[in-house]
């Protein structure tokens, strides 16, 4: 084992180590932790390069963007003692909604508020909501507001909306983009 000195004036021990034959065995460096990504939680490379269990660039595999751009329209809906904050949907949300991470499906997301919405009161009652459920509601309470004439809206994101969109569900409140969410709205006079 060699010493060899070091700019600091002290000497430490190299770890290259000679072997018999001459070959140097150069000790691994320490394993690292495998990537994973922060929103959701999956490792981002477990098969080599391009392999379809890897996770896709830039969204994840619910099709939502793993950071949204900085942009008042992905702003949290300012609510009264609510701070202003910029966070993704949580994982997993429902297939369908959000693709590629540039897009949002306005209808399939009206079907899911639909569709899940009473599935949601009874699971919750149960205590057995699903994962992705859970995600859905969380993401439904965060970004509606619910406007003095009663309409609700849902903020929706800095993302393209698909064509098929009828023009008169996105609406300007405040300069940001909203769906409206005709089937949350409570009848009047309730
Ligand atoms: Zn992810």
């Amino acid at each position: 084992m060699k010493k060899i000195p070091t700019n600091d004036g002290k000497v430490r021990v190299h770890s290259r180590i000679e072997t018999k034959d001459g070959l140097t065995n150069i000790p691994q460096p320490p394993s690292r932790k495998p990537a994973t990504c922060k929103r959701c939680r999956t490792i981002m490379y477990p098969g080599p390069t391009g392999a379809p269990e890897n996770h896709k660039k830039g969204y994840c595999s619910d099709g939502v963007k793993q950071m949204l751009a900085h942009s008042k329209q992905n702003q949290d809906p300012p609510k009264p003692n609510q701070s202003v904050s910029l966070a993704a949907p949580v994982w997993p949300q429902p297939l369908g909604i959000f693709t590629n991470g540039t897009q949002f499906h306005p209808m399939v997301f009206l079907d899911k508020v639909r569709d899940m919405y009473a599935k949601v009161v009874i699971e919750r009652a149960s205590g057995e909501l699903l994962l992705e459920h859970e995600a859905f509601a969380h993401l439904l309470a965060r970004c509606t507001v619910v406007l003095e004439n009663q309409s609700v809206l849902f903020k929706i994101f800095d993302l393209e909306c698909s064509a098929s969109t009828p023009e008169g569900l996105i609406v300007t409140h405040e300069s940001d983009k909203y769906l409206r969410v005709n089937c949350l709205q409570e009848p009047p006079g309730s």
